[in-house]
């Protein structure tokens, strides 16, 4: 996980892209296709807007860039931003003020952990830093103890031990720690469509490391998406994504840590506190971006045997999940959108 030194290259980037779209404020009003490049959270984002005009894109790079830095600072474990202050204030015991936006999506994240049955838990921050998952620790010379993982869930942490008065958290739990990582990307992209939509930007796809938000269409057609094979990227299918939906998809290949010469998930399974390896990929179109990142992440640790569960508790119809026989399970709604690539 070589993170830190892109995140130095690619902020250049992001400068660059400003200083395109202020070359372009003042074309006039014809309108352009423009594409918005940043890098933030660790994560490559490309925002792709259709008939802009320059005013529209100066605008929506600015705002975007501002809310990508201002979300990696304030929604990571690992950064001194908000969510540190809250972890660290619950850690001592204290109550602490939580602004709305981090209330919204952290009562959400409960949510998600009581429709999953706990397959998703966004309050086992203290395991994923044990695994060396977050962006500042090193990976571990040698797999956690099983005495530190099994001190950790005896205490069942979770997002859904939080409790609330009004806006401010508290928790009776000594183990909870929020890691919002599978479920931030889909509030990123919801946050990213509002920025859009009060431009009155109507057609536009933004891509956060590859999960993506559609709005409207493509130069008058529907956008479509390639699917690609999780064991050598080449695309296998291909998806046609109506305006407002979101594709998530969560794969255990692409993040992971290497310890002793094996590669271990960055997907944990609460029940074991130990690496997801029995699925590779799950992929959800919802409209709810936020439902769907929550959603993929649960298909993963639920693998094959919950699918059918899952998908009906999520409340979705269009799934797919690849395990790591190979196999891949479909719903009927995907099975029917999809068009597979001979
Ligand atoms: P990606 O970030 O690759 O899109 P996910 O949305 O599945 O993948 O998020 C994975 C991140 O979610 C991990 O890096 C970790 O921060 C957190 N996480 C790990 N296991 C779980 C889990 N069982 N439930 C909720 N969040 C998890
Ligand atoms: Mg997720």
């Amino acid at each position: 996980m070589s993170r830190v030194s892109g995140v130095q290259v690619r902020k250049r980037g992001m400068r660059w892209v400003l200083a395109a779209a202020l070359t372009l404020y003042g074309c006039g009003p014809q309108q352009q296709d423009q594409r918005l490049d940043f890098y933030a959270f660790g994560t490559e984002i490309s925002v792709t807007l259709y008939s802009v005009t320059a005013k529209q894109t100066l605008l929506a790079t600015e705002q975007l860039q501002s809310h990508y830095a201002d979300v990696g600072h304030n929604w990571y474990p690992w950064r001194r931003g908000e969510l540190h202050a809250i972890n660290t204030a619950m850690r001592s015991g204290s109550r602490v003020d939580v602004s709305p936006r981090l209330a919204d999506i952290i009562r959400r994240a409960a949510e998600f952990e009581l429709i999953s049955g706990g397959r998703f838990n966004a309050g086992l921050g203290r395991l994923t830093e044990l695994w060396g998952l977050h962006e500042i620790s090193a990976t571990p010379s040698a797999l956690p103890d099983n005495a530190d993982i099994a001190a950790i869930l005896a205490d069942r942490p979770g997002a859904v031990r939080i409790d609330w008065d009004q806006n401010r958290a508290g928790t009776r739990s000594d183990f909870v720690m929020l890691d919002l990582g599978g479920i931030a990307k889909g509030a990123i992209l919801e946050d990213s469509v509002t920025i859009l939509r009060e431009l009155g930007i109507t057609d536009a796809i933004i891509n956060i490391g590859g999960d993506l938000t559609v709005l409207g269409n493509v130069r008058g057609r529907p956008a479509r998406i390639g699917i690609r094979s999780p064991s050598n990227r080449s695309p296998i299918a291909s998806l046609s994504i109506d305006d407002g939906e979101t594709v998530v998809t969560s794969g255990i290949y692409e993040r992971f840590v290497e310890i002793d010469g094996r590669r271990y998930a960055h997907i944990l399974n609460p029940a074991t506190g130990y690496p997801v390896d029995h699925s590779v990929s799950a992929t959800i179109v919802h409209v709810d971006p936020v439902l769907a990142d929550a959603a993929a992440t649960a298909l993963i640790v639920g693998g094959a045997d919950e699918f059918d569960a899952l998908t009906q508790a999520f409340g979705i119809d269009v799934a797919l999940l690849i395990d790591s026989s190979g196999d891949v399970r479909l719903t009927q709604s995907m099975r029917e959108r999809l068009h597979w690539i001979e």
